[in-house]
């Protein structure tokens, strides 16, 4: 990869997260850490929110780099992820977040989730699975962005079980465990989930672009 594209952010210790989450910035700052790069909330270098209009999450996470590093002059990370039902041809998708949403009239969790059940009453086929794009551009115009993608494969409840997690996670049953990811502590989740395994893979693209001697140990 570094043999055809330009050098990764080694040589410019900042990274720019093209979200406003502190979740993912903790999560994804820890993972950068020992590879001597510094994660900035794009808040913090005054960018604003980019416009994710696209129908895949691959396209949305580019969408969100890009602007950041555009914006900024910097590397840029970012990520798109959401729940994907079988039996609904892979919907809500890109519209996790706001599947329950009506005109002006913003969703949230519990509406999100309502809408879900109520369109799997009576269907057999529970299986969904999370899915998360991750990448990183090294500029606004990049041409070889790397990108890691993680799934989660489960089944869809009939009841919410679990306190923990957040958006679809107390109806998300992963069978051999058989617990909901609401029931799983953070560490355990964040192990295995799908924004987990990208981050595993993008630390693998990013240790194997870093010039020798600047990996982590
Ligand atoms: P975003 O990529 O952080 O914007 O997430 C989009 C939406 O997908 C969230 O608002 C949730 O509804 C759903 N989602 C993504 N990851 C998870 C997860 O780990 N648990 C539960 N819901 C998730």
């Amino acid at each position: 990869m570094t043999g055809v594209s330009q050098p990764a952010p080694a040589g410019n210790r900042r990274v720019v997260l093209a979200s406003g989450n502190r979740g993912k910035l903790r999560e994804l700052a820890a993972l950068l850490e020992p590879l001597g790069l510094e994660l900035v909330a794009q808040s913090e270098l005054g960018v604003s929110a980019a416009d994710e209009p696209h129908p895949s999450f691959i396209e949305n996470a580019l969408a969100k780099a890009r602007h950041a590093s555009r914006e900024t002059g910097l590397p840029a990370i970012a990520d798109d992820s959401g729940i994907c039902v079988v039996a609904l041809a892979g919907r809500p998708g890109v519209r996790s977040a706001r599947y329950a949403a009506q005109g002006d009239a913003e969703s949230d969790d519990e509406s999100n989730n309502e809408r879900l059940i109520e369109e799997l009453a009576g269907v057999a086929d529970r299986r969904a699975y999370y899915y998360c794009a991750l990448v990183l551009v090294r500029d606004p115009d990049d041409p070889c962005p790397l990108i890691a993608e993680g799934r989660w494969h489960g089944t869809v409840t009939q009841a919410a079980r679990g306190s923990g997690g957040f958006g679809y996670d107390p109806y998300f049953l992963i069978p051999e465990l058989g617990r909901t990811a609401a029931e799983l502590d953070p560490a355990a989740k964040n192990r295995i989930s799908h924004r987990g395994q990208a981050m595993q893979v993008m630390a693998q693209l990013l240790t194997r672009e870093l010039p020798a001697g600047e990996s982590a140990p």
